[in-house]
């Protein structure tokens, strides 16, 4: 392995171009995991394709157990194609509060899969699932048909607009005819654009950078708020931070759990909520779990907080008290 890596390093320039070659492999055994040529290759297709999964410059040995995963995944993927006709899917709601004054001021909407006698299934399982199997759209559409019926059901019983924030997927935000279609709907169904928001993530924005700038464009001059998810999770390039279309970040939760954990994780926050709101951008803190959390994001001008410690994702039954 060490020498296939070696050689492809060694390779610097093609037709006068320079080049850097990384690589994924995949690794199969004869006659271990099968004596048909075809078949071996497969297994090593499986294995590499777990490699590109692990990043850059990875090699993945095939094993039984990767292939008991894969025929996982496939079952999975056949199910999760029927989920919306078989009424399996449902949606939660999370309340975000403002810092300043305590008042609920938006909810994040999550999406549940239920399968038929199964534990329910993690959106982080079955969303990247969704998107390989080319499912997503259908499922994001479902979302939203479902969030604008609830925005119209919650209307008579809250006294002041309680934006519903919803999650989009790098395919949906670099999708052009979706996010027409998205604002058809808004307009056929009568939703205002202060009543929703959307979050995206950087690395959504990666894929397919040009059509997902042009679509943000389009979904802020219709008055639809951005927000900005796990910020700190990725690159989060602050240069680039300055560049986009959007109205807020959410700080991830990963580095909320982090605070106090070292004096160089506090400063961090605080110079991310400085910039923010430097250059107009509100922050909204994630996965608050803790009080002292709460205090240190709340010193520290935090604009909104999110988290079990504020208020778990609930059912829109629960919620409905609580907005009256
Ligand atoms: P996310 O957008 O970062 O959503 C926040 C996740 O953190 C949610 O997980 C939420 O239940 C969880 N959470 C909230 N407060 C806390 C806390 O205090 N501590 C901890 N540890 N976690 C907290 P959930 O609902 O399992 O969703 C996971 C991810 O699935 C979401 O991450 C989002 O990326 C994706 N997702 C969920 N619903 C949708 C959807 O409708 N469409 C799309 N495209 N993605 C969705
Ligand atoms: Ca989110
Ligand atoms: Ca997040």
């Amino acid at each position: 392995i060490a020498e296939i890596y070696a050689t492809l390093k060694s390779v610097k320039s093609v037709e006068g171009r320079l080049i850097e070659i990384d690589a994924c492999i995949g690794i199969a055994q004869y006659p271990k995991d099968d004596t048909d040529f075809d078949e071996l290759m497969h297994c090593a297709d499986e294995a590499m394709r777990e490699a590109k999964h692990k990043g850059k410059n990875t090699y993945v040995i095939y094993t039984d157990e990767l292939h008991a995963q894969h025929l996982d995944q496939i079952t999975m993927t056949n199910q999760l194609r029927r989920a919306v006709e078989k009424d399996e899917l449902s949606m939660m709601y999370q309340p975000v509060y403002s810092l300043h004054n305590g008042q609920m001021a938006s909810m994040e909407a999550l999406i549940r899969w239920h399968p038929y006698g199964k534990a329910a299934i993690s959106p982080d399982l079955f969303i990247p699932l969704a998107e390989t199997a080319g499912l997503i759209s259908d499922l994001e559409w479902w979302v939203f048909e479902t969030v604008f019926k609830q925005v119209i059901a919650w209307r008579p019983m809250r006294s002041r607009n309680i934006p519903i924030a919803i999650n989009l997927s790098s395919k949906g935000i670099s999708d052009e005819e979706f996010i027409q279609n998205l604002i058809g709907l808004m307009e056929k169904v009568g939703i205002m654009p202060g009543e929703i928001e959307i979050e995206i993530t950087e690395t959504s924005l990666i894929e397919q950078p040009e059509s997902a700038m042009k679509n943000l464009h389009l979904l802020r001059q219709q008055g639809i708020k951005i927000l900005l998810d796990d910020f700190g999770k990725g690159y989060s390039s602050l240069t680039y931070l300055v560049s986009l279309p959007i109205d807020a970040i959410k700080i991830d939760k990963g580095f909320t759990q982090k605070i106090h954990s070292s004096q160089d994780i506090d400063a961090i926050i605080k110079g991310i909520i400085d910039l923010a709101h430097s250059i107009h951008l509100k922050v909204i803190a994630e996965g608050i779990e803790a009080e002292n959390q709460k205090e240190f994001l709340k010193a520290l001008g935090t604009d909104y907080g999110q988290g079990y410690l504020l208020h778990y994702p609930s059912s829109p039954v629960d919620l409905e008290k609580e907005l009256k």
